[in-house]
């Protein structure tokens, strides 16, 4: 291997002729598909189809639905203040907000429009869209399962990329994109 100065990674000219020859063999046995969804974040200018009923006033647009490694990447839309819900996180949570405000009951810390936030496994807390939010946006990315609880922890209902799976197939079925739409956001 050659080593270089002012390789093209910062825009000059590469200075390694093999910098630009792209990978010449095979890709491993078994990689899935790669999966891009163009426009994600255009949230207002995407087909209003894509999005999930998932309750009053509540919609997801699942982006990438893992099966085999058993997590989500969505962006929820509500449109209402008030408490979401009450859960419980078998996994780890990434979530960017894009629009609004929001925050749990028992943290003290608000996730804003713009902010990244972190909810480790076994976390149990409640959402609240506060007054005067006419929209939150966040994009979540989701490992292992919502567990819904009531005020003294005990399991009321779950929710998980299967579940999102179920919710989804049906809803694009019933708007005519055909409930096998969601095939190619699995992986
Ligand atoms: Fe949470």
């Amino acid at each position: 291997m050659t080593m270089t100065t002012g390789s093209g990674l910062h825009g000059g000219e590469p200075t390694n002729p093999d910098e630009r020859i792209p990978y010449r063999g095979e890709q491993p046995y078994g990689v899935p598909d790669d999966l891009v969804v163009l426009g994600a974040l255009d949230i207002d200018a995407s087909d209003e189809r894509l999005w999930v009923p998932q309750s009053r006033d509540v919609t997801f647009r699942p982006l990438l639905l893992s099966v085999s490694q058993g997590y989500f990447v969505n962006i929820l839309r509500v449109r209402r203040s008030g408490i979401l819900s009450r859960h419980r996180h078998a996994g780890p949570v990434h979530a960017l907000t894009l629009r609004g405000r929001w925050h749990y009951l028992e943290h003290d810390w608000w996730a804003e429009e713009g902010g990244y936030s972190f909810e480790p496994p076994g976390d149990i807390h409640t959402l609240e869209v506060p007054d005067g939010v006419e929209e939150m946006t966040t994009l979540f990315h989701v490992t292992g399962a919502y567990i819904y609880v009531d005020p003294d922890g005990n399991p009321t209902g779950i929710e998980d990329v299967f579940s999102k799976i179920s919710n989804a197939r049906a809803h694009y079925e019933a708007v005519g994109l055909g409930a096998d739409y969601v095939d190619r956001l699995i992986r």
